[in-house]
């Protein structure tokens, strides 16, 4: 028998390592505000992101509402409904309307097409996500934001450490977000970072997350608290040190899967191209249930019956959500909508076996039939 499986278990360092990291400030009792491992952390992912500015942030979302204020944007953002909650929600929460375009069936990431038709005399800004860490198509969208003078912040909370062509992915665009939430590839428990073009907006990043205070007696920006700590730095100096490995173990679960369903009738599998360095952060799966002979929502069931989590991420789209459902309607977006009612996300982490894959894979197989 198996013991229950979630659908991921977040990466962390021996504990004697992580004590060995935090023994220090046990004699400084620095714990936050831009302290050493800050820093320390700061050049640590510059050097493994390839980016000249970083500024890190208590949480991805904080980062992106942070970079979206200080890149002084007004009026409509053309976004994706596939995402998570937080992408749409730092539009809105900072004053700019979130105008939503559909995504590509290949990779579930913005079409570019579809962007270009959505652009109105208020746009301002482009925010498309490398959803499961694949990358959008970033050469047509770069095409498109400078034809028309727009802003491009991508939303890479699943994609650290993705390269295309052997070029970073967060050096694309004006910013790029990224998050260390426990359940990411890359965590510092709880956390984010934001990587910018303009390297001028170093301090007002770093001022902000910190009230907006600038000196110790002038306050010039209405910020908020965003900091992160030192015991979340430690964590991601250490978690930075396995990154490559847990990634290369992660490959390997990734590669089982693949192996197991590539040729299932009617079950298609979200891989990325064969230009990308990619993480391993997400095991996406898309239903065509009549192919298939059964729902995404049957095999959720029959997995859950075997003690298995799977998630339907991302189910149901932003558009759909109780709080933009009024404003928004999903039929303009049906490549968006088709996905999100076919997709499942199987467990995946650096230390699933490959029997609990092969297991699980068997009861994905079974309820389809084959
Ligand atoms: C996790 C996530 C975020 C938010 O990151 P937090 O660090 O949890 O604030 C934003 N966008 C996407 C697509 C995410 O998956």
């Amino acid at each position: 028998m198996f013991d229950r499986i979630y659908v991921t278990r977040s990466s962390m360092p021996p504990l004697e390592e992580y004590v060995e990291e935090i023994a220090s400030l046990w004699e400084t009792r620095w714990l936050t505000n831009m302290g050493v491992k800050h820093r320390a952390l700061e050049e640590a992912l510059k050097e493994k992101l390839s980016v000249s500015n970083i500024a890190l942030f208590c949480n991805g979302h904080n980062a992106l509402e942070c970079i979206l204020e200080a890149l002084q944007l007004k009026g409509e953002v053309i976004t994706t409904p596939f995402t998570f909650a937080s992408t749409v929600h730092a539009v809105v929460r900072k004053g700019l309307t979130p105008v939503f375009a559909d995504v590509r069936f290949a990779d579930l990431t913005l079409d570019p097409r579809k962007v270009e038709e959505m652009i109105s005399p208020r746009t301002c800004a482009i925010l498309p996500v490398h959803v499961y860490g694949n990358p959008c198509d970033v050469e047509a969208i770069q095409e498109i934001a400078d034809r028309y003078g727009l802003k491009v912040i991508y939303d890479a909370a699943h994609a650290f450490g993705v390269k295309l062509d052997g070029r970073s992915l967060a050096t694309f665009g004006d910013a790029s977000m990224f998050s260390f939430h426990a359940t990411k590839v890359f965590n510092t428990i709880e956390g984010g970072a934001v990587c910018f073009k303009d390297a001028s907006l170093y301090k007002k990043l770093n001022d902000w997350k910190n009230f907006g205070i600038t000196s110790s007696e002038t306050v010039e920006y209405v910020g908020g608290n965003a900091k992160m700590n030192e015991l979340c730095a430690s964590m991601g100096l250490c978690n930075l040190r396995h990154f490559d490995s847990e990634v290369a173990k992660r490959k390997s679960v990734s590669d089982r899967y693949k192996a197991n369903l590539s040729n299932v009738p009617g079950l298609r599998i979200i891989w990325p191209s064969k230009d990308v360095d990619y993480n391993y952060a997400y095991m996406p799966v898309v239903f065509s249930p009549n192919e298939f002979g059964a729902t995404r929502d049957d095999v959720l069931k029959a997995l859950s019956d075997k003690g298995v989590v799977a998630r339907k991420y991302f189910y149901p789209l932003v558009s759909d959500f109780a709080c933009y459902r009024t404003v928004y309607s999903s039929h303009q977006t049906p490549v968006a909508v088709e996905a999100a009612a076919n997709v499942l996300t199987l467990p995946l982490y650096s230390d699933l076996s490959i029997s609990e894959v092969d297991m699980i894979c068997d009861v994905v197989k079974a309820r389809g039939g084959c």
